[in-house]
């Protein structure tokens, strides 16, 4: 069968974003292609994440929305609506987040949860070595590098408490969660191009008209959807939609170290998600006996943002950094001789915050700069975006009243101004993957 040129809407992206965003779109009864240049669904940025679901950010609305996704990720078959053959494992085993005077010892955190009602338990000082076995509890801030004569230098006191969150954990396999919701959106009438890359985005008058793809050629759309990830900003620049006031969206390359879970007496030093402001570090149990360990992007370290989407993929100085900012944590950690671990890309926006909006050109909708904390909102992402999409085609000025998006599992109303393009840079943010 000749495959169709004209669709209702077209989404640049095949990653969680775009398949979410496709998902919902289909099920509203829009007839959706997404067209991605890798060869199947989530081999971008989205095949490397961490996955790691937690409630805590450093504003109203992003606590909101990824307090909401752990119960999408909880009753994920009732999201996809059928029962995928090889599960998809929540560890909701929760997270531990350190006091540390980079997050203010967590004061305004637990402000925005109380106001959210997301639940958590204060951890004194004193309980964290029962939470913590074998870790070292004193205080190391600032994060310094390693060449630093000052790395590991603490003055003894000890870390002032933490909070505990047990609406979190981590999804086992990031691909296959959006290799499931492409399933979902072809059982609900989507399509799919893969290995085709999108060159062209063509418009007349003001308004969308479709776009030009190397293999498929021209394909007619009144509505097209950039979530390109890493490619987020090209994409905005073949549709001629960035403004210089708005919020952009730059790749920023960032390494993941995998290295062999620190043992205590009690078994594995780490059964939950980390968070560690205080050494400049998340890190969370990975499968086959390993820790993962990801940066926080403390002040001390220069970002490599990218003015393209190539990248070194070896890992270097970054890997060491990391890991030795880990075993200051847990002295048992042995470090390998043979850095495991990968580098990888995400987009980040200004404040760290995501656009997900309209543009100038009507019929242009974008949902970027991820800034590597949204894998877990996607389900979400999905029904924000099919309501805002067909809201904004239905007439109404999202730009002059924003729209307001009801989030099912918790009934709490998100002002989607929060992710407009047009927005202020929002000072609230903590300028960091934590959102
Ligand atoms: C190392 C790392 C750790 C992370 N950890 C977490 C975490 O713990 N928790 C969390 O919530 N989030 C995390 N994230 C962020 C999260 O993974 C991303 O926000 C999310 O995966 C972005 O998905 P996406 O669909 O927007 O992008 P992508 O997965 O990159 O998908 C975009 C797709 O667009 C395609 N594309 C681009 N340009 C074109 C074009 N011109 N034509 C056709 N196709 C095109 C690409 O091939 C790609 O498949 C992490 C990210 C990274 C990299």
């Amino acid at each position: 069968m000749a495959e169709r040129s004209a669709y209702d809407a077209v989404v640049i992206g095949a990653g969680v974003i775009g398949c979410a965003i496709a998902l919902d779109l289909a099920r509203r009864g829009f007839r959706t292609l997404n067209v991605d240049r890798g060869p199947a669904p989530g081999h971008g940025s989205t095949s490397w994440s961490a996955a790691i679901i937690r409630p805590y950010y450093s504003t109203t609305d992003g606590t909101a929305l990824a307090y909401e996704a752990h119960f999408a990720w909880q009753n994920w078959t009732e999201y996809l609506g059928y029962r995928p053959d090889s599960a998809l494992h929540y560890n909701d085993c929760g997270c531990l987040v350190l006091e540390a005077a980079e997050n203010r010892q967590l004061a305004g955190t637990r402000s925005i949860m109380r106001e959210v009602g997301v639940p958590f338990t204060d951890v004194a000082a004193g309980e964290l070595p029962e939470w913590l076995p074998g870790a070292d509890l004193r205080q190391f801030s600032p994060a310094r590098r390693i060449d630093d004569p000052q790395f590991g230098e603490t003055a003894g006191d000890p870390i002032t408490g933490a909070m505990f969150c047990p609406t979190g954990g981590y999804i086992s396999d990031p691909q296959l969660a959006t290799a499931q919701i492409a399933h979902a959106v072809e059982q609900a009438g989507g399509h799919f191009r893969f290995n085709d890359t999108v060159l062209a985005i063509h418009q007349s008058a003001g308004k969308i008209t479709g776009l030009t793809c190397a293999n498929s050629g021209l394909i007619h759309a009144p509505i097209v959807i950039n979530a390109a990830g890493p490619a987020s900003r090209w994409v905005n620049d073949l549709a001629g939609a960035h403004q210089p006031d708005h919020i952009s969206t730059r790749p920023l390359r960032q390494e993941v170290a995998y290295v062999p879970m620190p043992q205590s007496p009690q078994g594995p030093g780490l059964r939950f998600v980390l968070t560690d402001a205080d050494c400049g570090i998340y890190m969370r149990p990975e499968q086959s006996g390993h820790l993962l360990i990801g940066s926080l992007e403390p002040a001390c370290d220069t970002l490599e943002y990218l003015d393209s989407e190539d990248f070194e993929t070896s890992l270097s100085e970054q890997w060491t950094n990391q890991v030795w900012r880990a075993a200051l944590r847990f002295p048992d950690l042995g470090i390998p001789n043979t850095a495991q671990g990968f580098a990888a890309l995400y987009d980040v926006s200004e404040d760290w915050i995501p656009v997900y909006d309209r543009s100038d050109l009507d019929g242009y909708f974008t949902a970027i700069g991820t800034s590597g904390n949204q894998f877990k909102n996607a389900p979400l992402v999905g029904g924000l975006m099919g309501h805002l999409i067909e809201s904004v085609m239905n007439g109404a000025d999202h730009d002059r009243t924003p729209l307001q998006f009801r989030l099912p599992a918790t009934g709490r109303d998100v002002g989607l101004g929060a992710f407009s393009r047009l927005r202020p840079i929002n000072r609230a943010s903590s300028f960091s993957v934590l959102g």
